[in-house]
């Protein structure tokens, strides 16, 4: 005797026919005819084999051997669908998932982080090694197990012999900008140890210090940079490259606004230094799709010329403004800001305090454009001269507020509590 269950849960048949209309899903079609052929005499262990198989294949057919072994997390999406015969729904269709989930992996796989170096040691781009342990650190080359090298900017010169490493230490802070060669930077590395890898090359850098910053807590501190020109490949194999920008700070972002605030010569060089990599970059693919005689190499070696140009952008950008700054008010007001602010402070009006709610900091807006940094405790931090339209720009976004009169008479109770000899959070 049959089942009655089988019976009373037995669909009706189907009328419609079990292929899709082809209007709808023409490109899914083939896929979907190939998968029943697996089914009838399917065991769970048959199954993963196939699955296994199709996946590796598919790997491989993208990015050849897999070079770790780090597991893949595949979430496939498809549906059942109960029928004569039954058959899988795959929606996007499988190929397309695969692919999907492949492509992700290997990107996460990619050996450049922007700002950081790629450690050979951990294979990684994350660990310890891969930034300065301090601001005034640039990178000095690979040890011979792969790991980065971090230097004094003023050590690293003394080592190369660099006689400029006196401008550091001058009173007035000269900035000194140096180009090394990337087989240099990998003269100590091993070659089991990423010294000719192709997933983070360093082809060279240029370092560039050291600049004068103010920190978190108000202290100034000296900044080096290591701008650096990497190679590395996409998951297709082309060749990409990159500007990395290099150096010591908690807060990245908070960083780069700081420094293009301060030192928009830099941001200037830089950007021409991308442009001009993501030009060749785009050379170096259109090369492998007409497959010309040139080789990738010989365009490659645009490369130290890109670096050599930025060297002297940063280098002359320095000088220009060196003699920009040469106003003797100016001047007086960067060498010694805090007796500045406090005599700005003396005649200063209520409508000249400003409240910067980005940095929450206290603004004092002196005459022709001179302002003062406080934190709300009275601590000055810095000083610096805006022009006119930097200064409506920061009242337009709402970055800078008006101060009512009982926050303008508390900070300044504060700012008398402390005594103007205190109260530099700068000197
Ligand atoms: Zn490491």
């Amino acid at each position: 005797m049959r089942d009655p269950s089988s019976d009373t849960q037995a669909p009706p048949p189907r009328t419609e026919p079990s292929q899709t209309p082809p209007n709808k899903a023409a490109k899914r079609r083939p896929r979907r005819r190939r998968k029943p052929k697996a089914t009838p005499a399917a065991t769970p262990q048959s199954l993963e084999n196939l699955l296994i198989e199709t996946v590796r294949a598919k790997y491989q057919a993208m990015f050849g051997k897999a070079a770790n072994d780090i597991p893949i997390d595949l979430n496939l999406s498809f549906q059942v669908v109960p029928g004569d015969p039954w058959r899988l729904d795959f929606d996007p269709p499988l190929e397309e998932q695969l692919g999907d989930v492949l492509e992700q992996h290997e990107a996460r796989q990619s050996c450049f982080t922007q700002g950081r170096v790629y450690c050979f040691q951990c294979d990684a781009a994350d660990c310890d090694h891969g930034v300065p342990g301090s601001p005034s650190e640039v990178f000095a080359g690979y040890d011979p197990v792969g790991q980065p090298r971090w230097c004094d900017m003023a050590q690293f010169l003394l080592d190369l012999k660099d006689e400029r490493v006196d401008q550091l230490y001058r009173e007035n802070g000269q900035v000194v900008a140096r180009q090394l060669a990337g087989h240099h930077l990998k003269n100590r590395q091993l070659s089991p140890f990423g010294k000719s890898s192709k997933r983070f090359s360093l082809i060279g850098q240029v370092i560039l210090g050291y600049l004068s910053m103010v920190g978190h807590g108000g202290e100034r501190e000296r900044l080096a940079i290591s701008f650096q020109a990497v190679e590395s490949r996409t998951p297709q194999g082309l060749i990409r490259l990159h500007l990395n920008v290099v150096m010591h700070g908690e807060d990245r972002d908070e960083l780069e606004t700081r420094l293009e605030e301060q030192y928009g010569w830099i941001r200037r060089a830089r950007r021409q230094a991308e442009e001009r990599l993501a030009g060749l970059e785009q050379q170096l693919a259109q090369l492998k799709k007409k497959g010309s005689g040139v080789k990738p190499r010989q365009l490659l070696r645009q490369v130290p010329e890109i670096l050599q140009q930025l060297r002297q952008q940063l280098q002359q950008g320095y000088r220009q403004r060196q003699r920009r700054t040469k106003h003797a008010e100016e001047r007086r007001a960067l060498l010694r800001p805090i007796d500045k602010a406090m005599a700005d402070v003396e005649t200063a009006r209520m409508e000249d305090f400003f409240f910067d709610t980005r940095e929450e900091t206290v603004i004092l807006r002196g005459r022709r454009g001179r302002c003062h940094v406080f934190t709300q405790a009275g601590k000055h931090v810095t000083s610096f001269v805006i022009g006119e339209n930097a200064t409506h720009g920061r009242f337009r976004r709402g970055r800078w507020e008006p101060m009512d009169q009982n926050q303008c008479e508390s900070f300044l109770t504060t700012l008398a509590r402390l005594g103007s000899g205190g109260s530099s959070a700068s000197g």
